[in-house]
């Protein structure tokens, strides 16, 4: 099995691989053989999504069902009253993942390039053997980093760092 490394949803290796669920492209030697366990935002997201889709099908059923007279208006209530609360608990999960108060805030200036530069007061981050120069742009790892990569994301929301 071959798992997406943005989303660890299973995917096919081909020559150019792409995810059906968060339409990562890229490299098969960027895919995990495993999917992962730490903690990963896109992951989460996508799988708090899913279970509201659920929540939201299952409230059509149940309206479907009721319409037929084969369930009650209890039943039908309890569809609505749990699609609801998701919809609170997403709306408070972005709001969270947005403001994340109590941290300073790290601002993080783009180069005239658009580049930025790993900041030093950060661990040190691997791709190689010598630690990542760049966090945008094109890095002393040999990669050309992207905002949108994961270990990118993640260290911008353990340093409450925003881009400028
Ligand atoms: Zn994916
Ligand atoms: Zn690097």
């Amino acid at each position: 099995m071959a798992y997406c490394p943005k989303c660890w949803y299973p995917i096919t290796v081909q020559q150019e691989c792409y995810c059906d669920l968060c339409g990562w492209f890229g490299d098969p030697r960027e895919i995990l053989a495993e999917p992962g366990r730490e903690f990963n935002l896109t992951h989460t997201v996508i799988r708090t999504l899913e279970l509201y889709r659920g929540a939201c099908r299952e409230e059509m059923v149940m309206e479907h069902l009721y319409g037929l007279g084969n369930a009650t208006e209890k039943d039908l209530q309890h569809a609505r009253i749990l699609t609801r609360n998701l919809v609170h608990s997403l709306i408070e999960m972005f709001v969270k993942l947005k403001v994340r108060p109590n941290i300073p805030q790290e601002t993080l200036f783009k180069l005239p390039s658009g580049f930025i530069p790993y900041p030093e007061t950060w661990e040190k981050h691997y791709n190689s053997n010598e630690p990542c120069d760049m966090l945008i742009g094109p890095c002393t790892c040999g990669a050309f980093h992207r905002d949108d990569e994961e270990w990118v994301q993640t260290k911008l929301i353990e340093h409450q760092a925003v881009i400028v």
